[in-house]
């Protein structure tokens, strides 16, 4: 156990990122105590009996009373008002950080409500599942994974530490990138992929000729991890869309330019063009492999535990 480096951290969502921040923050004695806000009464009362807070509250505001430390963990798109709602209520000197999958957006929302003297530094863990919900977290989420943040010129040195320290001890690594750099690279990384995949899966709901039986008991020939990508939360999906759009666009317009040429290759017959192209992608899943951060075990290592 280390010494705790914040004293009070409000988690404002208790869903699947904050359940496992609060976990990983437990197993490290990273904080003194925990405050947590949800939207519904169910998840506040599912949080409390899991231990993840030591108290939870009916309003953000209350929340974030007398914290140190105060974690955006809700979809994207509720972040302005939040911001909103708790902007009033915030200890002078608090940092306040995110946890969303798109930075601009996020920054744009949510810094216009912030009085002066709090410090905002915007944070990404790329560290995730297709599960939802405070049951959701496990405490080794994060570990060996990547936290991106994204502070401004003005965000505070020694702010930034003690924030990148918070996340070394709930076992990540951490990057600092401009946001608008981060929604590219996330583009091209997870946000491109994960349309992909819902398109395929759409795709395959569609085929009348293949019949559903047909799709799930030859699942494991591909489709299968695609669908674990499609299960993906709606609503944060939705978001990340309607909020990192430019940068989509950008990928998806490279993807389409890419796969017309692949179905060129195709209708000609150029297996020449498809084994390059094929051997080339086969590199960088090893790099992968080779960075830790994916197994080649037949199962991809995701087991009940880890999935991501
Ligand atoms: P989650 O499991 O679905 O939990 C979301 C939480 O936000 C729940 O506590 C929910 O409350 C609350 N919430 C939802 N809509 C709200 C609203 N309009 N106003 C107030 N509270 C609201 O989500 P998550 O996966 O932890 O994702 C949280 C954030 O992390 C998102 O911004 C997402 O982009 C980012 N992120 C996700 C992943 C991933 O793989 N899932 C990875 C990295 C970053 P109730 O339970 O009461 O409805």
């Amino acid at each position: 156990m280390s010494t705790p480096l914040y004293g009070r951290v409000a988690l404002i969502g208790l869903g699947l990122i904050a359940s496992s921040m609060a976990l990983a923050m437990r197993r490290a004695g990273l904080a003194t105590d925990i405050t947590g806000y949800a939207r519904s009464a169910e998840t506040r009362a599912t949080a409390l009996e899991l231990g993840l807070v030591d108290s939870v509250h009916a309003t953000a505001a209350e929340a974030v009373a007398g914290a140190d430390l105060v974690v955006l963990a809700v979809p994207v798109g509720a972040m302005g008002a939040l911001a909103s709602e708790i902007a009033p209520a915030l200890a002078p000197g608090a940092t306040v950080t995110d946890v969303g999958s798109v930075k601009q957006a996020v920054i744009a929302a949510v810094a216009p409500h912030l009085p002066a003297g709090v410090q905002f530094i915007p944070g990404h863990p790329i560290a995730g599942t297709e599960q939802s919900g405070p049951r959701a977290g496990f405490a080794e989420l994060f570990d060996n994974r990547w936290c991106i943040l994204t502070p401004t010129p003005d965000t505070d040195a020694a702010a930034l530490e003690r924030l990148r320290a918070l996340w070394n001890g709930m076992g990540a690594n951490v990057d600092v990138m401009e946001p608008d750099h981060h929604d590219l690279v996330l583009a091209v990384t997870s946000h491109a992929p994960h349309l992909i995949a819902y398109t395929m899966v759409g795709v395959a709901d569609d085929l009348r000729r293949v019949t559903d039986s047909e799709v799930i008991k030859y699942s494991a020939a591909g489709f299968r991890d695609f669908t674990r990508i499609a299960a993906s939360d709606p609503v944060m999906w939705r978001d990340v869309f309607l909020t990192n759009k430019a940068a989509t666009l950008e990928i998806l317009g490279r993807f389409t330019e890419e796969l017309f040429a692949l179905q060129r290759a195709i209708r000609r017959g150029d297996g020449d063009h498809l084994h390059d192209y094929f051997a080339r992608t086969r590199a960088i899943r090893r790099g992968i492999i080779d960075a830790g951060q994916d197994t080649d075990a037949p199962d991809f290592g995701r087991g009940p535990h880890r999935g991501r």
